[in-house]
This record gives structure tokens, sequence and C-alpha cells, in this order.
């Protein structure tokens, strides 16, 4: 059974709101998932990435994560 590995104190939004979409690995997900269209659930989570980058050195597999969200924040503000 994988082990999940919950964002730790270091990941403001998921801290304060507690809900997946508001975790680096949760809106990660939305970006791997994202075909045009996406859930209000999931759009509030990624708008809301402050783009602090304090998830990125947590990153085991080294993903760029605040270049993808800030990729995917710029499409839909230019889209939606
Ligand atoms: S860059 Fe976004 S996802 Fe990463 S810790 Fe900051 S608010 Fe969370």
């Amino acid at each position: 059974m994988p082990v999940l590995r919950l964002p730790r104190i270091y990941v403001p939004t998921f801290c304060a709101i507690r809900i997946m979409h508001f975790g680096p690995r949760g809106r990660i997900n939305i970006i791997k998932n994202f075909s045009g269209e996406m859930s209000e659930e999931a759009y509030g989570g990624v708008m809301r990435c402050l783009l602090c980058g304090s998830c990125e050195p947590e990153c085991a597999a080294g993903i760029k994560i605040t270049e993808a969200i800030r990729a995917l924040k710029m499409h839909l503000a230019q889209t939606r």
C-alpha cells in the first residue's frame, strides 16, 4: 500500500485550509489531469497558490512546482 506523504508546515495554504487541492501535491495532480476543463474546487485550489516556493525544496521528484502552477494560472487567467 503506498504511503501518503501529507504536506507539512511549510505549505501555507494547505495548512490553512486542509484540502488536498490547496497543497502542492493536489495542485500538481490538477495540472497533470488538466484537459481544458476543471471544477470550481480545483480552480480555487490552483488560483489560491501563493507561488511562495516553500514546497519546492521538499519535492522528492524535483518538480518545479511554482513554474507549473504559474503557467496554469496564466493560462486560466487568459482563457477562463
Ligand atoms: S508555492 Fe503554492 S503550492 Fe507551493 S507551498 Fe507555496 S502556496 Fe503551497
